[in-house]
């Protein structure tokens, strides 16, 4: 069946992903792509599928309602929302763009749901709005209290919150996404799995905030698509759903992999200040998404690491950074 789809920051890294997955996997599917392409957004991410018939791109900032309003020209089947401000460092520099495009820009979005412009809407959050665990903690549940304890993650549960209160007060067709950190090719090289090789490969030191022991749960990118692709098409108005990898990794510990599948040596790590609020562990529990909806991760992080280092090291060996 024909359907319309509006992906928004279709230009970063997970939606870049979610929207070649989809016009490879659903011929039938037209997809819309609204992004402003800020320094995360880049054309060369959406460089497979631009001719592609099925696709168009609209630049606008979600957070200018008017802007946003030429993508509105026809009814659309289903909203998947990624466009955010998404690095945390930046956010402690400069939080107000953060509140500005992942509040007043999700905000916006939901609006045009409730104005009957979108059938449905998808809110792509991550399971930073939940906080920190301990070490000896259980995995965050969808019930988890959040507890937000950086300006980015803080926006990202401003965002959330907005999104299940039109549900509950309007309710507007919504549903919840929350996952874990992803890694792949075509992250903006400001993270941490892309900074790692990068530098590691030009020899540079690895500035590694603290001990280095702050665990993550980590989930490969196009494991993370085929989730909200299961979740976009089956999953329930009103509910939230944890997406994650079952495959917790200190940062440390991913450094030395990345040295040794490199054939590096250990002495390029510097332990530099800790990052301010960072959040000591994350882990969560997915128990919903695959008793429900049947999806499982399916890429060893092993594999795909190897595929990441592989995508970035033939990169930069073509001039890219
Ligand atoms: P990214 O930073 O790579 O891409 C964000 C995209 O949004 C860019 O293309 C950017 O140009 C666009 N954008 C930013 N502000 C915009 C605005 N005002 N209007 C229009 N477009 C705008 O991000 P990502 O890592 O692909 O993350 C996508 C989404 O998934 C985010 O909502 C993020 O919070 C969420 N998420 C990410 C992870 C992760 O590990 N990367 C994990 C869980 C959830």
């Amino acid at each position: 069946m024909s359907k319309q789809i509006l992906v928004t920051g279709g230009a970063g890294f997970i939606g870049s992903h979610f929207i070649e997955a989809l016009l490879q996997h659903k011929p039938t599917y037209h997809i819309t792509n609204v992004d402003v392409l800020t320094y995360a957004g880049k054309i060369e991410n959406m460089s497979g599928f631009t001719k592609h018939p099925n696709y168009r791109f609209i630049s606008a900032d979600i957070g200018d309602a008017d802007q946003l309003l030429g993508a509105f020209d026809r009814t659309y089947d289903v909203i998947v929302h990624f466009a955010a401000e998404t690095h945390v460092d930046r956010s402690i520099h400069n939080p107000m763009v953060f509140l500005e495009t992942n509040i007043l820009g999700t905000h916006n979005l939901l609006l045009a749901v409730l104005k009957g412009y979108a059938k449905k809407i998808l809110y792509i959050s991550t399971d930073e709005v939940y906080g920190s665990l301990g070490m000896k903690d259980v995995p965050f549940t969808e019930q988890s209290p959040l507890a937000a304890n950086n300006p980015y993650s803080a926006s990202k549960a401003g965002g959330d919150l907005l999104a299940r209160s039109f549900y509950k007060t309007y309710q507007a067709p919504v549903i919840i996404t929350r996952c874990s950190n992803n890694y792949g090719p075509r992250q903006d090289k400001e993270k941490l799995i892309p900074k790692i090789i990068a530098n590691a490969l030009t020899n540079k030191k690895i500035p590694l905030y603290g001990d280095g022991l702050q665990i993550r749960d980590w989930l490969y990118v196009t494991d993370h698509c085929r989730a909200l692709t299961t979740i976009m098409e089956h999953g329930e108005i009103g509910e939230i759903y944890n997406i994650g990898g079952g495959n917790e990794r200190t940062n440390l510990e991913i450094t030395k992999q990345i040295l040794n599948i490199l054939g590096k040596d250990h002495d390029l790590i510097n332990h530099v200040e800790d990052r301010k609020g960072h959040d000591r562990r994350y882990a969560i529990n997915w128990g919903k998404i695959h008793k429900q909806l049947g999806w499982r991760p399916m890429v060893a992080f092993e594999d795909g690491l190897a595929e990441t280092v592989q995508w970035y090291k033939s990169r930069l060996a073509q001039g890219g950074h």
